[in-house]
């Protein structure tokens, strides 16, 4: 059996080792899930719902556990953290209601009566990466059994310890055994294993677009539903007519967050050219603000990349200081830190505004008009997130109809509300999270026409 050693990314410590899942191992999980899930399925809707809400209740109890595995395997801050644990009982909770509003259709037909039933698919099989380890996870896991599916979770490699907490919390809620397991564990082993077992009905991936494009071809073998939430590059569009003070001040923290390791992260500003320059002289001190510390610090705001081979990947672009505009500040000593750093690209095809760089790296360019402005946002493979910042309500509308992307602010650079649907255009993913339609998602339409003809 292999494992992987967990190190706490802000001081290189040893926190631990997990046991990988053996292929095994997850063929027999998803024998336990198939038989789960037909008891869950069985259940009267009000019964499903107050299971829910005894897991989120029990999730709410367990916040500061949840919150500081999650500094301490992840290099979350404490705050961020705890808002993360939160968030995952409000998943939980907002889902809660799915069972018993899982409505069909009953449509007029001639000779008879005609209804439809949302049916779960069975078992679905989510995998989820290192950067938001519960968050994301919920995103899958609570509309999938709403829905009345059982649930199989892959969590990363580097991160798996609050999923693992979050599986035990489902057992201590009375959640029936074998209805939401979670597997540790190897890509290649066992998530193509949830990709190729003919049991497992749909998956949930959220990764890189190069893995997922990966996993979409395997579905595509048994004609398996999927779900991608994939890469982002997004772009905040700031404009001359703007709050150009607020658009500064704000614009750090919708890059800089969970040390730019945010699918949603806003890493190309995009600045109109008549008030580029005012908009540096406000951006430098707002970036120096940013308190890089300690995650168990309450203050701190930014803690370390998640790991030293991420650490490398991220420091691979910026070699040097020839680009940069200016920098943030990170902690000396042991630790994966980045100081938040502001690029001047030499121009729009540098790798730096091309590729997610995934850390605390932000490009800044000019931009002449609205067109323009379009174009630039647009000329990324990804289309996940983005900002559009103006006083124009009219320009706002045709700027934010105007850019290829799932999931975009006016005068603010809030990404996720779970009531709201959530995901991305282009290689940016596929499918759509969150939301008053989330738990449909998790289901097949079946049609029943019944004949009332004597
Ligand atoms: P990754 O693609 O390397 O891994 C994601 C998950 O897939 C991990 O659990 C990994 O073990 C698993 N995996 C790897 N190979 C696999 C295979 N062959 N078959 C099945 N599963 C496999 O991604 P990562 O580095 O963990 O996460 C960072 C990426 O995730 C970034 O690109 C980021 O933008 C993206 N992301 C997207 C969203 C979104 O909602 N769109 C949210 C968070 C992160």
């Amino acid at each position: 059996m292999t494992t992987t050693t967990l190190i706490n990314p802000a001081d290189e410590t040893v926190i631990g080792t997990i046991e990988h899942s053996t292929l095994e191992q997850v063929d027999e999980a998803i024998v336990r899930a198939t038989l789960a899930q037909i008891g869950w399925a069985a259940l009267a809707p009000a019964d499903r719902a107050a299971a829910l809400r005894r897991f989120a209740l029990a999730v709410d109890g367990a916040i500061d556990d949840l919150a500081a595995l999650e500094v301490t395997n992840s290099g979350h801050p404490i705050g961020q953290a705890r808002w993360e644990a939160g968030h995952v009982r409000d998943v939980l909770n907002y889902y809660a209601a799915a069972p018993e509003r899982m409505l069909g259709q009953q449509i007029p037909v001639a000779g008879g009566i005609n209804v439809t039933f949302l049916e779960p698919i069975g078992v679905v099989g989510i995998i989820v990466p290192w950067n938001f380890p519960m968050t994301i996870a919920s995103w899958g896991f609570a509309p999938a059994l709403a829905a009345g599916n059982a649930v199989v979770l892959k969590p990363a490699e580097w991160t798996p310890l609050t999923a693992i907490r979050l599986g035990e919390l489902a057992l201590e809620a009375g959640l029936p055994v074998g209805l939401f397991q979670v597997l540790p564990g190897r890509g290649s082993v066992v998530g193509e294993r949830f990709v190729t077992h003919p049991r497992v009905g749909k998956i949930v991936f959220t990764g890189s677009t190069e893995v997922g494009k990966r996993v979409m071809a395997g579905c595509s073998e048994q004609v398996k539903a999927v779900t991608l939430e994939l890469g982002g590059k997004s772009a905040n569009v700031v404009f001359a007519d703007s709050d150009l003070e607020k658009a500064a001040a704000t614009a750090p923290y919708s890059v800089f967050e969970n040390a730019g390791q945010d699918c949603c992260a806003r890493s190309r500003i995009l600045v109109q050219r008549s008030v580029f320059d005012r908009f540096l002289e406000l951006l430098e001190p707002a970036v120096k603000a940013v308190k890089v510390g300690q995650p168990g610090d309450a203050d701190t705001e930014m803690g370390p990349l998640v790991s030293r081979t991420h650490f490398e990947s991220v420091a691979a672009y910026v070699p040097d200081d020839e680009r940069v505009a200016f920098r943030g500040s990170a902690p000396a000593g042991p630790g994966f830190w980045f100081p938040p750093t502001v690029l001047l690209p030499a121009s729009a095809t540098d790798r730096t505004v091309t590729d997610e760089i995934f850390g605390p790296v932000v490009t800044v360019q000019a931009f002449d008009d609205e067109a323009d402005a379009i174009r630039m946002a647009n000329a990324s493979q990804y289309g996940l997130s983005g900002s559009v910042w103006t006083r124009d309500l009219g320009r706002a509308l045709r700027v934010s109809r105007g850019i290829a992307t799932g999931n975009l602010s006016v005068n603010s650079n809030s990404s996720v509300r779970y009531s709201t649907p959530f995901g991305g255009f282009k290689q940016s993913g596929l499918g759509r999270e969150l939301g008053p339609d989330a738990a449909e998602a998790f289901t097949e339409t079946k049609n029943v026409f019944i004949s009332t003809v004597d």
